[in-house]
């Protein structure tokens, strides 16, 4: 009988047992796991913090009893590996409660020991009131410690998914959090422009947000930024990133990658091809590239554990590659990407070109509609690269309408001829993703030419003109200093106000107005341009993004 050894049994390892069994009713399946837990919601840890999940119980998913039940799986909790023995094809198990150390052999190893939390040697960070999250006893430490603070100060350290998340459910507990980042921005999976919303939104919900600041030392009951502050703090969270669990795979001399995950291919077997290597700790290949890449989240973890035990069971597989589909609630606010963002398209030398706009969740006549933030980029040929999106309400679904036209393989074009489900309270006639497209097929037919933020702040004064073509109202409520103000509908009377010689870079509230308004100049022989994302971007990113 096959015998088939799993290390780690949470999102990837779980997922393999429980379909290698339904492939194969033979094999012998043994899971070690050294926490006390296998299959637990990680994903709704933050939510019990903060007293939306109400009951604990609900994030265990799977026991070791069911799994035995349900899917003849030896589970051993409390089981640490700590050696593979390659050539003995075995690995070397530590009871983590009795201390007795065992030899399992193995046919095939299936390696998803996750990722840990990174924790740099700060002066300070083994105070117990430092603490990370990644599982169920990490998640009670924090109740504990957030309870006996009621109405306390927490600090988060790390702008990340977890410590976004982490910020929100500790105000929900009441305390008043500081997040600390020592980036520009928050989620760095977003673009500045985009996290400036998160920034904005974070602020409005009453965090102290501190950007480009870092932790010098943590003291009990407080904690010492780079720029000389000291930040009371009676518990402290640390969610600065989170690193490749790979000691057991590099001590064995399977093939490690940059990032320190270990490297597979398409049938995700290591350099070793009795190991298998799926989930955080692993490097996997990165959709639509040549390339690995490594990105840490559930739904690749639990996708690779399938496939690796359908490979197990006689089939055929090929992991296509990791894409980053990924989303955060922060508060009301829901911000989601997918693909490649801008600053890995630069480092990557793609050349790209962006848009932005903002559309309502459903149409505008109907109650409770809200804007959605979206931004799209996509190659010269008009292949979707990545897009983001941020909003109050149906941004999921919009970004999982993008995630999966650019998985397969679609263009800006493609999004224009989508039929999306529409009725008022759900959507528009043009869907979100509809405008989106129509916006970028103007850009690459060369109807429409467009500019960012960074354009317009950095631009040269003396050869362009900034014009704003809201109403009077919008105008004196605000807007870019050094504008000249004509309202759309008097454009056409008053072109003769307009330099012939300069670049005009239009403007609007959120770019609409401004496109017919470009359309209009560029016909009568301007050079004109649109300001993407309109003034409502600008202003955003003008009041939260740090220069
Ligand atoms: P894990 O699920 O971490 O499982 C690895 C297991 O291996 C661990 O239980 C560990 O104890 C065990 N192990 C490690 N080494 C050994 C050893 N030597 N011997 C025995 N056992 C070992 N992803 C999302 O996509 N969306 C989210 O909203 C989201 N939220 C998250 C929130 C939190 C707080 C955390 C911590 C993670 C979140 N993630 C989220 C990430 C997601 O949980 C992971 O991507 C996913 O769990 C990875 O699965 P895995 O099997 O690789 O590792």
């Amino acid at each position: 009988m096959r015998k088939i050894v799993i290390v780690g049994g949470v999102a990837g390892g779980a997922t393999a047992a429980a379909r290698l069994r339904r492939m194969d009713e033979m094999a012998q399946i043994v899971i070690f796991e050294r926490g006390e837990h296998i299959s637990f919601a990680n994903c709704g840890l933050p939510y019990h913090v903060g007293g939306v999940i109400r009951h604990r119980q609900s994030l265990l998913l799977l026991t070791p009893e069911t799994m035995k039940r349900r899917f003849n799986v030896d589970v051993r909790i409390h089981h640490e590996v700590a050696r593979i023995d390659r050539e003995a094809h075995a690995v070397e198990v530590r009871n983590l409660l009795t201390g007795e150390t065992l030899a399992e052999p193995y046919d095939h190893l299936i390696l998803s020991t996750g990722a840990a939390p990174v924790r740099p040697p700060i002066p300070g960070i083994d105070l117990p009131t430092v603490l990370t999250l990644r599982n169920l006893p990490d998640m009670d430490r924090i109740i504990a410690a957030a309870g006996a603070h009621p109405g306390g100060k927490a600090v988060v350290v790390g702008g990340g998914f977890i410590g976004l998340e982490m910020a929100e459910n500790l105000r929900h507990k009441g305390i008043a959090v500081t997040l600390v980042e020592m980036a520009d921005q928050v989620m760095t999976s977003v673009d500045r422009d985009m996290a400036a919303l998160i920034h904005q939104h974070l602020r409005a919900h009453g965090v102290d947000l501190r950007l480009k600041d870092g932790v010098t030392q943590f003291e009990p009951g407080a904690v010492h930024l780079r720029s000389g502050q000291r930040l009371p703090a009676d518990v402290v969270i640390l969610a600065i990133g989170v690193r490749p669990e790979a000691r057991l795979a590099a001590e064995a001399g399977l093939e490690i990658g940059p990032r320190g995950g270990v490297r597979v291919g398409p049938d995700l077997l290591t350099s070793d091809p009795d190991i298998s290597a799926i989930g955080d700790m692993a490097e996997v290949p990165a959709f639509g590239s040549s390339e690995n890449t490594w990105v840490p989240l559930a739904g690749p973890a639990n996708r690779q554990g399938r496939l690796v035990a359908d490979r197990l069971a006689g089939l055929k597989i090929r992991y296509d590659g990791i894409q980053g589909t990924g989303i955060a609630k922060v508060f009301d606010l829901t911000v989601a990407s997918t693909g490649k963002n801008e600053a890995a398209l630069r480092r990557e030398g793609v050349p790209f070109q962006s848009v932005v706009t903002h559309s309502n969740s459903h149409a505008g006549y109907y109650p409770g509609a809200t804007p959605i933030t979206l931004k799209l980029h996509f190659s010269p040929e008009g292949k979707i690269l990545g897009a983001q999106a941020a909003g109050l309400d149906g941004v999921d679904k919009r970004i999982d309408v993008l995630a999966t036209a650019m998985r397969l393989g679609g263009t800006v074009e493609d999004l224009t001829r989508l039929e999306l489900a529409y009725a008022p309270p759900y959507s528009s006639a043009k869907d979100p993703v509809n405008i989106i497209g129509y916006v970028a097929s103007n850009v690459l037919n060369g109807h429409s030419r467009l500019v960012d933020w960074r354009y317009v702040s950095q631009r040269d004064r003396q050869q362009t003109v900034l014009l704003d073509v809201r109403e009077h109202v919008e105008w004196h409520a605000g807007h870019i200093p050094g504008a000249v103000h004509i309202p759309l509908g008097s454009l056409r009377d008053r072109l003769g106000e307009l330099p012939a010689d300069k670049e005009v870079i239009v403007y609007c509230a959120v770019g609409q107005r401004a496109h017919t308004a470009t359309r209009i100049l560029l016909q009568n022989g301007f050079n004109a341009a649109n300001l993407t994302g309109g003034f409502r971007l600008y202003q955003t990113v003008a009041q939260h993004i740090q220069a």
